[in-house]
């Protein structure tokens, strides 16, 4: 690109408004010339912008959408405009069970119900116990309060020094860019702040957040998250990410996501370059099952690991979800298969009627038990409980070390049998 047009797209992606606002409430343009939010105003549009949708999605589509042009289907903002908020919007791609519909209907709840129309096709239209249903539609047991749950479990309000920003741990805190996300995870932790007006956006929202971290040299790490930070527009994230790197001792960047499972459309072209000027950048993409590794989720992650961004995958595990060793081994050498390591196996956190996503924690010890020594040390995730009321996480393993004895570590390994270790001796 021309040095001087260069400076006029940063110029121009530096523009935004407080006006400007997330997918959410915003008005996107219905010009398809348009919809990505001017860039190819400057003419710097690269060719195959756009992801291809695989043979299930074009299904998908010309059954349900037989209206729209397969590039409007692979349009991120035609997916967000487009996304499933309401039971009578649903209840024509699914059968609903009398109690989804009780529960979808019931103002009652802690998040609203959001689904992309690529992120649907992958529900089954008449199984309410199928694994990624589980996740996106809401039931009745989502208000059945019990006991030791919260609606802040981690208590990050408490950890909250300037509105949008958590310093919880020494060297690091948790930037909340936005509260939207494409899609509304039933089980999240930060189902108290997402999808309200908790978290503002735009330059002088964002302000005092980036002020904290200039004026504590002890960040080393801040962690994008929110809400969905992918979902803002170019603009928002090329303003943010070029904010805190100019901070000279903010030696990382990560940025949380559910993007590349939920709307891998939003993995353009245009946006991997952003990204990739703010190396050394971190991306960690939320999974909970193998059935979202699709072709298109596969092209989002390859798109981004081209680019140098190292992927890692976090996961809670959820009864019926996931909480089996096969159905964690499909994930997670899935994951290795599209480039991005499994990296923390999170017990669900207990936010208000969590109970039936939450699993015995000795379950999540034997399917990581059932991992380790039966597949690639690549593949195991970090099994942790996020502490409640703020002390962080903490990590869990299966009793490998059985205790010391004459000097020697007894151990066991995978297969139950003990060995001893000589240890070292001052
Ligand atoms: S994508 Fe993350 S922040 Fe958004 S609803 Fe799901 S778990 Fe919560």
């Amino acid at each position: 690109m021309e040095e001087k047009q260069h400076e006029k797209l940063v110029y121009l992606l530096n523009e935004f408004s407080e006006d400007d606002e997330p997918p959410s409430i915003i008005s996107i343009s219905t010009n398809t010339s348009e919809v990505s939010f001017g860039l190819n105003k400057v003419g710097v549009r690269t060719g195959n912008e756009r992801i291809s949708p695989s043979s299930r999605s074009k299904t998908f589509q010309e059954k349900h959408f037989p209206q729209i042009t397969e590039k409007e289907w692979n349009s991120w903002q035609w997916q967000v405009r487009n996304s499933i908020t309401s039971h009578v919007q649903l209840s024509k791609f699914v059968t609903l069970t009398s109690e989804e519909l009780s529960a979808i209907a019931n103002p009652q709840h802690a998040l609203p119900l959001r689904i992309t129309p690529y992120y649907l096709s992958l529900i089954a239209e008449n199984n309410p116990v199928q694994a990624i249903r589980r996740t996106m539609v809401p039931t009745l047991n989502e208000l059945v309060m019990s006991c030791g749950e919260a609606s802040d479990p981690l208590s990050e309000e408490h950890f909250s020094p300037v509105p949008n920003l958590v310093h919880r741990y020494p060297d690091r805190v948790l930037f909340l860019a936005t509260g939207f996300c494409s899609a509304y995870c039933r089980y999240c932790t930060r189902s108290h702040m997402v999808a309200k007006d908790k978290c503002h956006v735009g330059i002088k929202a964002w302000q005092p957040a980036i002020d904290y971290i200039k004026n504590h040299p002890e960040v080393r790490d801040v962690l994008i998250s929110g809400g969905d930070p992918l979902t803002m527009p170019d603009s928002h994230i090329e303003y943010l990410l070029s904010s805190i790197r100019q901070i000279p001792h903010v030696e990382m960047i990560r940025i949380g996501t559910k993007v590349p499972t939920v709307l891998p459309q939003r993995i353009t072209r245009s946006l991997v370059s952003i990204l990739k000027r703010y190396h050394p950048l971190y991306l960690s993409l939320h999974f909970a099952h193998p059935d979202e590794i699709t072709p298109e989720t596969a092209e989002a992650c390859r798109r981004l690991a081209d680019a140098g961004i190292p992927l890692g995958s976090q996961t809670v595990l959820l009864k019926g979800v996931n909480d089996t060793v096969k159905t964690m081994k499909d994930l997670v050498h899935g994951l290795l298969k599209i480039r991005v390591r499994p990296y923390y196996l999170y017990q669900c956190d207990p936010i208000p009627g969590s109970a039936h996503f939450r699993t015995h924690v000795a379950k999540g010890l034997e399917i990581i038990k059932g991992l380790r020594g039966f597949t690639t040390g690549y593949a195991i995730p970090t099994y942790v409980i996020d502490a409640p009321g703020g002390g962080g996480k903490i990590p869990l393993l299966p009793e490998y070390y059985m205790g010391e004895e004459n000097g020697e570590v007894i151990l066991k390994n995978y297969e139950n049998q003990l060995f001893r270790y000589p240890d070292y001796i001052d």
